[in-house]
């Protein structure tokens, strides 16, 4: 029987949503039939996070995804899932508060760059992800070299991420200004663009970059299905 993922979402639930149908479609790709994914949810509120984020509150907010991880253990979750890039600073406070492993997500992606044989990749998130050292240097732990876009186009991205996309809004002009970023990253010698914001793959597909670009939701979800699969 597979393993009962543990998911802690919320952070936006638009992309939470995403996460849900891909976890149950990847299984009935593996598995067949009317199969479809054992998980539980916990979907907090995100605007109080938010709050906790812009304040700088990273403690407060590390408590309150801790005690939904404790709450998904109980509920019989067997590996947990942060459904969110930003919030991955937090993931020592998680870890420590529960027995059960949390598949990180910045793992998850060095291992897809790595295997499309990239070494130098930009990277696409909130400002916390683009600018603080927890996610860059845990991709950068793996070898890999991280290029973010200038400080205009960061600001521009984060923007769009709490103002449009963690509320359900995709514009088309939004995806130019995206496209002109990733052209940035490019012409700074990225050779792939990390997605690294869970909502970005709601703008932004493969068809819409010339490098290849790094879906974290969509490969998030496969590597937990990948994980409740494992029969070892
Ligand atoms: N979902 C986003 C991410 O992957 C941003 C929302 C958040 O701050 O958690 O980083």
């Amino acid at each position: 029987m597979s393993k009962v993922i543990g998911l802690i979402g919320g952070m936006s639930w638009e992309s939470t949503a995403e996460y849900y149908r891909l976890i149950n479609q990847f299984t009935r790709d593996r598995l067949g039939g009317l199969h479809s994914a054992r998980c539980v949810l916990y979907s907090v509120d995100f605007a109080e996070i938010e709050q906790l984020q812009t304040a700088g509150r990273w403690d407060k907010a590390g408590d309150i995804l801790a005690s939904a991880a404790r709450a998904l253990e109980r509920a019989g979750a067997e590996l947990l899932v942060l459904c969110t890039n930003t919030m991955h600073k937090v993931a020592g406070h998680i870890t420590a508060a529960v027995g059960v492993p949390l598949l990180h997500l910045a793992d998850t992606t060095a291992e897809a760059v790595r295997a499309a044989g990239l070494h130098h990749v930009g990277l696409l998130g909130t400002a916390f992800t683009m600018e603080q050292a927890f996610y860059r240097d845990h991709l950068a732990a793996t070898g890999l070299r991280v290029t973010v876009p200038g400080t205009a186009s960061r600001a521009l991205v984060h923007q769009v991420i709490y103002e449009e996309l963690c509320l359900g809004d995709v514009r088309e002009e939004s995806r130019r200004a995206y496209q002109d970023v990733i052209g940035e990253l490019v012409a700074h010698g990225a050779q792939g663009v990390i997605l690294g914001c869970t909502e970005i793959e709601l703008l932004i597909g493969a068809e819409h970059s010339p490098v290849p670009v790094f879906p974290t939701t969509r490969l998030h979800a496969w590597a937990a299905v990948d994980a409740a699969l494992r029969t070892d």
